[in-house]
């Protein structure tokens, strides 16, 4: 059975007009091992969800299994899940080796074995010799890897991380979140990993479900919501993309609906370009040019009606050609995709 199963999970806050649905029916699972991300905007329930499969919030409806075990009533310290919060949450007056060993000490689990588990935990975060310190006395990043240590050190069979890098610096961020990865893939133990960060949640997990006021709109690996968005939603929140709305699509591309296109699939073309029959063709005039170094964002107003952003990667001496061609009459080209 999956790490992870949830079915028709409902959570409400407050009655009569003050109604809100934290968590709307949502049904999910997470496999055994998976590196789970739950992205979307402020407020769209990430760590509402979180809480529902910790325990620390009970659902309105619905059922929350862990590895085949209805666990729906059962308080958070009886279910085999450990949370990482945003702000750690150490505890000021103990060591480092303390804060980590605290969930053994509940547990009665003996001295010596827990003195091993403890600097096998912080070896895994790569805090070797740093026990005898104070939380006060380590950096940002070392705390956050402090709070990390102390989730592992009860082996839990679940990992709930909520925007866990959040308060670090963007260098620090970048680098935890390589670390991260590489020690879930150590430990073997599920990670569910919520961020509001497209590219942290792109870039780190095996599939990722996108939140959107309570609901998933799209759960699967990150290429795939990249790639194919299911809704407008995700084609707007995970990363940038233009919507082509019904009527010009039927013009443009011969079908009804509303496409995506990213701005880095479109190329900018001769008039004289022969299209091929798999691709989009359409002309418009160069608005605006936002240099970027590695690329230029263009603004392309197309005759059909939409308003294209493009990426055109910078990878030729262009000697005054991109202020060149605001105003400039183009031609762009995408494939098209079913
Ligand atoms: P996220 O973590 O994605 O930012 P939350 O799960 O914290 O979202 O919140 C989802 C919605 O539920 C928000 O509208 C929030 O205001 C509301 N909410 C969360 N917790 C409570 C609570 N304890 N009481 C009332 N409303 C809440
Ligand atoms: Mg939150």
């Amino acid at each position: 059975s999956p790490a992870i199963a949830v079915r028709g999970l409902t959570k409400t806050f407050g009655t009569g007009d003050g109604l809100v649905h934290a968590v709307d029916q949502v049904d999910l699972e997470v496999a055994d091992g998976e590196f789970f991300a739950m992205l979307g905007p402020s407020g769209s329930g990430k760590t509402t969800m979180l809480r529902l499969i910790a325990g620390f919030e009970l659902p309105t409806s619905g059922t929350v299994l862990l590895g085949g075990d209805d666990v729906t009533r059962r308080p958070p310290n009886r279910r085999d899940v450990n949370t990482v919060f945003q702000d750690y949450a150490l505890f000021p007056h103990m060591s480092v080796a303390e804060n980590v060993g605290y969930g053994l000490r509940v547990k009665k689990v003996g001295r010596a074995e827990a003195q091993q588990r403890v600097e096998q935990a912080l070896a895994t975060v790569r805090l070797e010799g740093f026990g005898g310190r104070r939380p006060t006395q380590l950096s940002g990043g070392q705390r956050q890897r402090v709070a990390l240590a102390r989730a592992l050190v009860n082996r839990p069979r679940v990992l709930l991380l909520d925007e866990p890098l959040g308060a670090l610096d963007l260098k620090l961020r970048e680098e935890m979140q390589a670390e991260l990865t590489a020690i879930q893939r150590e430990v073997g133990i599920t990670f569910v990993f919520v961020t509001h960060d497209q590219t942290e949640a792109l870039s780190m997990s095996d599939r990722v479900a996108v939140f959107n006021h309570g609901r998933i709109e799209q759960v699967g690996p990150p290429a795939e919501v990249y790639e194919r968005p299911a809704t407008p939603f995700v084609a707007g929140f995970v990363g940038t993309s233009n919507l082509i709305p019904p009527d010009v699509a039927e013009t443009l591309i011969g079908q009804r609906g509303t496409f995506s296109v990213r701005p880095e699939k479109i190329s900018v073309v001769d008039d004289g370009y022969a299209a091929a029959d798999h691709e989009v063709f359409a002309a418009g005039v160069v608005s605006r040019v936002q240099y970027a170094g590695a690329t230029s964002r263009l603004e392309v107003q197309l005759d059909a009606g939409p308003l294209l952003a493009v990426l055109r990667r910078n990878d030729v001496v262009q000697s005054g050609d991109t202020g060149g061609l605001v105003g400039r009459k183009v031609r762009v080209a995408w494939a098209r995709r079913n």
